[in-house]
């Protein structure tokens, strides 16, 4: 197939089968989105969206508040489409989110670790009172996050299994995956479950904001606006060492290398199958190992 831009290869992932402990999972590849991350979604749909509105052009400066992966596909959007990038992100995002941001031309600013994703939201505001005129993506806010899981990644799923569903689980960074899948899924069949997979001792759901863990991309250390509660069924809290041990599972047992939040999802998917083992449960895969070879993940097998 042919295309004209890297944005225009968004989306259309596939649906893997996944074997675990009690049953088997059908997990979205995210990870196989260009900028490695289901986060190319929300960003293609918005930088579409603006630039055909006559909001956005090149030259332009843009920003993002994240912790990394929606940075890194800002930047390759900016890099595509000639913008002026600037992400701001948290200095517990892996070595490998900030290398990724550089060479995509990114000028990329950290946050105190301490402040989570949040000081990183905190020093976005500061930057559009420097600069008015900036454009943000606002994942946190911007309802077009949701849409973008609701028409791309919700709408594919039901696809991919035809409607074949009875539960789904994703974790909470944005809520954009949860809310936007999950809406989606319960509009279209009443009885499937939503759950949210949350580090543990950091769940917004559940009011943890302060708890550590290394879970990068979910458990940001608050409970965004767009995230409805009432969608969601329930909680499983996954440990780092639950996510780490099922990331690398899933590489050595299935030849898919996933980052540490494809780990917590199918710790909680599993955690599921065992209760219902006759569920079609669906979950995501949301970024790449590649992301994590610095980090306490990769250090188990290095
Ligand atoms: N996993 C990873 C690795 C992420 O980067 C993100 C986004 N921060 C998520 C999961 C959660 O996605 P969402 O923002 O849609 O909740």
């Amino acid at each position: 197939m042919k295309f004209n831009s890297i944005l225009d290869c968004v989306g259309s992932t596939p649906c893997l089968e996944v074997s675990l402990e009690n049953g088997v999972v059908f997990a979205k590849a995210e990870f196989m989105n260009p900028g490695g991350s289901i986060k190319d979604r929300i960003v293609a749909r918005i930088v579409r969206q603006a630039e055909e509105s006559g909001r956005l052009y090149r030259g332009m400066k843009v920003a993002e508040a994240t912790s990394g992966n929606t940075g890194i596909s800002l930047a390759m959007a900016g890099a595509a489409n000639s913008y002026d990038v600037t992400i701001f992100m948290p200095e517990t995002a892996s070595l490998e989110r900030r290398n990724m941001l550089k060479l995509l031309g990114a000028t990329v600013e950290l946050t105190p670790a301490e402040d989570s994703v949040g000081g990183a939201v905190a020093a976005l505001e500061q930057f559009k009172v420097a600069y008015p005129d900036v454009f943000v993506v606002n994942q946190f806010v911007n309802k077009e996050n949701i849409a973008a899981h609701y028409y791309g990644t919700g709408t594919e799923i039901w696809d991919d299994l035809n409607g074949r569903i009875d539960c789904f689980v994703s974790g909470i960074g944005s809520g954009g995956t949860l809310m936007g899948v999950g809406s989606f899924l319960k509009e279209h069949a009443s009885h499937v479950t939503v759950f949210a997979a949350e580090p543990k001792g950091a769940s917004a759901l559940l009011g943890h904001t302060e708890g550590h863990h290394c879970i990068e991309g979910i458990g940001d250390g608050f409970l965004p606006e767009i995230v409805d509660p009432n969608l969601v069924d329930g909680i499983f809290e996954i440990s780092d060492a639950d996510a780490i041990d099922q990331a690398l599972r899933l590489a050595q047992t299935h030849g898919v290398p996933v980052g540490l939040s494809s780990g917590a999802n199918l710790v909680a998917a599993n955690r599921i199958l065992a209760e219902h083992p006759d569920w079609n449960v669906v979950t995501i895969l949301p970024d790449r190992a590649e992301r994590y070879f610095s980090t306490p993940m990769f250090s188990r097998v290095a």
